[in-house]
This record gives structure tokens, sequence and C-alpha cells, in this order.
């Protein structure tokens, strides 16, 4: 990559494995189901998860979007974190395409709702109310920090939804660093929703994609709502080929992006003018604060970073930053830009 790009994982190109795995895949018409790679990749993306059955989406954005489509209609609620992917940052989606009604939660350190809360969010069978018929939850936790969440919660959480008659859909965009991070199988924590997202195109490292697990029936509800959104894709091989050779290779290796990560996090905090809580950087994830009586200003900052060493990191919201680490980020890097920050600061 030709610059240190710690704005996020999202921007991780393909691997060489990737790149030629692409350039060989046996490809098809997808839509006519007849892509050889989509289906193995589909085939591959269930086992992992402990599904019956997968579909290959866009994005993270749009497997969410099918995924809770494909278990509540207009008039029905999901409720969710209010700091969760699906209710801040996916442009409304499954109110403004599919006319759910969204229940957003207040969310702790580590991005659970309170179970309690829960509980009585569930509409009673009343003509006022929209009606309870999901229950959407993330793992890991993007704004807490990527927080892998243990599979304790979801098994609270299934047990508040199979007591209503209710979903659960998991927004799992990085549901590996998660299942890593606890050297934990992800299926430990799948077992708990009836579907599951996750990005190929983060850590994982492939360039464009994302996967929708669940039973055959959710599943092929999916791929007509896929059809509607114009998400259906042709000779997906192509893509779906680098998310093949992430499935295999990427998964056991995102061990070192989290120790990247929390070197990073402890070299950061010994510098005066970073406020940074170590503690919650468990997997690839680090937010951090310029200080309030820092030298330099958030702009600066981050300008300076890019002129001294080309390091670009995500936020300068105000104060706080985000630095994320994946496959193109090397230990070496973590030096620089620790070294850096030093000399800015
Ligand atoms: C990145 C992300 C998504 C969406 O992925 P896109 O592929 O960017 O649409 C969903 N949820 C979480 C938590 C994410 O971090």
């Amino acid at each position: 990559m030709d610059k240190i790009d710690f704005r996020s994982d999202t921007v991780s190109w393909p691997t060489p494995r990737m790149k030629e795995a692409m350039a060989i895949a046996p490809i098809g018409d997808d839509v006519y189901g007849e892509d050889p790679t989509v289906n193995e990749l589909e085939r591959l993306a269930a086992a992992k998860v402990g599904k019956e059955a997968a579909v290959f989406v866009t994005s993270g954005t749009q497997g969410n979007l099918l995924g809770v489509l494909s278990h509540a209609q207009r008039g029905d609620e999901v409720i969710l974190g209010r700091d969760s992917h699906i209710a801040l940052a996916e442009a409304g989606g499954v109110s403004v395409l599919g006319g759910v009604a969204m229940r957003q939660l207040a969310t702790d350190k580590y991005g659970k709702m309170d179970l309690a809360e829960v509980e009585t969010a569930v509409r009673a069978n009343d003509p006022h109310y929209p009606i309870s018929r999901l229950i959407a939850v993330e793992n890991s936790y993007g704004t807490k920090y990527g927080y892998p969440i243990s599979p304790d919660y979801y098994a609270n959480i299934r047990t508040i939804a199979q007591h209503h008659n209710m979903s659960v859909h998991m927004d799992g965009a990085r549901l590996f660093n998660s299942a890593v991070a606890q050297n934990i199988d992800a299926r430990e924590i799948t077992q708990h929703v009836d579907s599951v997202t996750f990005c190929l195109s983060k850590g994982l490292s492939a360039p464009i994609g994302s996967v929708l697990c669940g039973s055959a029936e959710v599943i092929q509800r999916a791929r007509r709502l896929r059809k509607l959104v114009g998400g259906s894709m042709r000779q997906a091989g192509v893509v779906a080929a680098a998310g093949v050779v992430a499935l295999h290779e990427m998964i056991e290796r995102l061990a070192d992006d989290h120790d990247n990560a929390h070197a990073l996090a402890e070299g950061l905090a010994t510098i005066p003018g970073i406020d940074i809580d170590v503690d919650m950087v468990r997997t690839n994830i680090v937010f951090f604060d310029l200080a309030a009586d820092a030298k330099v200003s958030s702009e600066e900052f981050a300008a300076q970073l890019r002129e001294k060493a080309n390091i670009w990191v995500g936020g300068g919201y105000g104060k706080r930053f985000r630095a994320v680490t994946h496959y193109w980020i090397t230990r070496a890097d973590v030096d620089l830009f620790l070294h850096t920050v030093r000399q800015i600061l």
C-alpha cells in the first residue's frame, strides 16, 4: 500500500494469494446459481458460523438490510443499540426501504443493551404499537472500541427473543476478530442468533463483499430481497475467490492485528497529551483522544501525521481519533506511528 493507512480495516487491499485466486477462479452466472466459486464461498461461510445457508452480498450494510428485512416487515419493529451500526451508519435503510421501525436502546461501555430494558422494550399486543419482531445485536461492537462481547450475552438475548416469538440478527461485521480475541470458535457466538452478517472486506482483507448466513428459509427470502435492491451479481466468483482465501487463511492471523493494536495502545498511553483506555483495546480498533491541553489542534495533529510519515488516522471529530490495524499494518508501522506522535506532541 502506498500510505500507512490506519483509518479503517476496510482500506486493506487483497493479498497476493487473493489476486492469484481471483485470476483463475471458475465462474458462472450467480443469478442462475451457476457460479461455482460463489457457491463454494457461501458453503464455507455458512459452515464457519454453523448455519444452514449463506448468501454473498455486496457489503455489510446490504447484509444487515437483507438480514433485518428477512425477519421483519413493514409495520414491525427491531430492538437494537442506539449506537449500533444499523441504527447509526446505514442511512436508516431498514426504516427507509423496509418500513421497519427502530427501537433504539442505550448500550453500556462494551456495547451491551441492558437485558431488563430489552425485555420491557418488547411491545404489548396493542393496535397502538408496531409489532416487536426482531432484536439486532453487534459483535465486535464498532463504536465501543470493537469490544468482543462474549457468547453468554447473546444466550440471554436469545432467551428473551424466544419468549416473545422474536428473531435475532447479528451484525458481525468483525465477528472473527471477536472470536479470535476471545479464543473461541465463532459458532459459540453465532449459535445464539438466527442470522448473521460478516464482512470479508475488513480485517479479512478481501477487496469487496460480505456474507449473510442463516436458515435456508431466511436465506431464500434474503436472495429475493438482494434482487430487489439490485445486489444480485453475475460472474461474482471473481470477487468471491478472494473471500474463499480470506476464510481459509486470514482468520487465525487476526491475532497479529490485535497484538499490533495493543502495542499501539500501550505506546500511546505513555505519551503526555494522549488520553486512552488501554483496557478496552482487545481487537483491532484503537480509539484515543488528544488531551484538552495538547500542544496541537486535532486538524494539525492529523495533518502532521500525514506530512511527517504518510500516516492516516480516522476521526478527528473533536478530539477523538481512531486507528485500526489490519493485514497491511506491520509492527514497524506501529513503531513509526508512536515515534511520530511523540515528535508532534
Ligand atoms: C463496516 C461495518 C458494517 C458495514 O459494512 P460495509 O461493508 O461498510 O457496508 C456494518 N457493521 C459494522 C459494525 C461495521 O463495522
